[in-house]
């Protein structure tokens, strides 16, 4: 095993962080405006789009030739450092385990950095983010963003651990033969390698996994 690949939101900071449902307005709000359309008939079709395309930017592109930097930039522009504390016990938890760690997260990389600085956690992940654009947008769980990665970094699925708070993100990362630890409550799929209820357990998940606890 030699790779951690890491979602960012929901699995880095908890889902009741407020920044996530600010996030979710502010995308209602860019289709009402652009669109020229109502609350309601926005609020459709960015459930709409998240079903069909994983990503809601997706469908906004194919359909209606948004921009998506101008997307990326108007959803993502929320006060990070306001609601996202620094972590440092996570931090150093994440950082001590001895393998690569990559944010594979379907957001952009202007976004995650902030977020990352917010959570004190920059130096945990050598630089080495993959964010939305690079995955040409194809948006986990697409398998054509996790060949992107794997190309890119010259690996093969057996040798990463996926950790994400989305199961169908992890069912992807099975296909390639990824190990996989979910973050969230509730029960836990018996396909899932490991489970942590919090963020803050995930580096004992991963220890257990590759057996360094
Ligand atoms: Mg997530």
């Amino acid at each position: 095993m030699e790779v951690l690949l890491i979602d960012l939101d929901c699995t880095l900071y908890a889902p009741d962080n407020p920044i996530f449902r600010m996030m979710g307005v502010r995308i209602t709000d860019y289709i009402q405006t652009v669109l020229k359309i109502s609350r309601t008939e926005a609020s459709y079709i960015r459930d709409r789009y998240w079903k069909e395309y994983g990503l809601t930017l997706i469908g906004l592109i194919r359909n209606h030739s948004i921009d998506p930097e101008d997307f990326l930039h108007y959803v993502h522009d929320v006060d990070i450092e306001k609601h996202i504390q620094p972590n440092p016990k996570f931090a150093k938890n994440l950082k001590q385990i001895p393998l690569k760690k990559i944010l594979f997260t379907n957001s952009c990389g202007y976004y995650a950095n902030k977020v990352l600085a917010a959570l004190g956690m920059v130096n945990c992940f050598e630089s080495l983010i993959i964010d939305i654009r690079q995955m040409q947008f194809f948006p986990k769980p697409h398998p054509k963003a996790y060949e992107i990665l794997l190309n890119q970094f010259k690996l093969t699925g057996n040798q990463c651990i996926m950790i994400d708070d989305s199961l169908d993100n992890l069912r992807t990362a099975m296909t390639f033969g990824m190990q996989t630890i979910w973050v969230g409550k509730g029960m836990c799929p018996k396909d899932i390698d490991a489970h942590s209820e919090e963020p803050d357990e995930i580096a004992g998940q991963v220890r257990r996994l590759i057996g360094t606890s």
